[in-house]
């Protein structure tokens, strides 16, 4: 599979998040539930998806925990 590795990629988006009591332990920046939607492409095609919920950090995007 070597070589399908540079066909491949992920993109991570936020559907929705909302605020959330805790504070990045990167930044000091407040947490949010976060729903996440990671798409995996192959040619830049979407072929794979799912959704998943986290929390992340609302200052620098840091992923603090994630829910699968
Ligand atoms: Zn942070």
């Amino acid at each position: 599979m070597v070589c399908f590795c540079f066909l491949v990629d992920q993109t991570r988006k936020v559907r929705q998040s909302k605020p959330a009591a805790g504070i990045c332990s990167r930044c000091g920046g407040g947490a949010s539930v976060a729903d996440m939607k990671t798409a995996t492409r192959f040619c830049y095609v979407p072929f794979y998806w799912k959704t998943w919920r986290a929390i992340i950090c609302t200052f620098c995007g840091s992923i603090l925990r994630s829910y699968r």
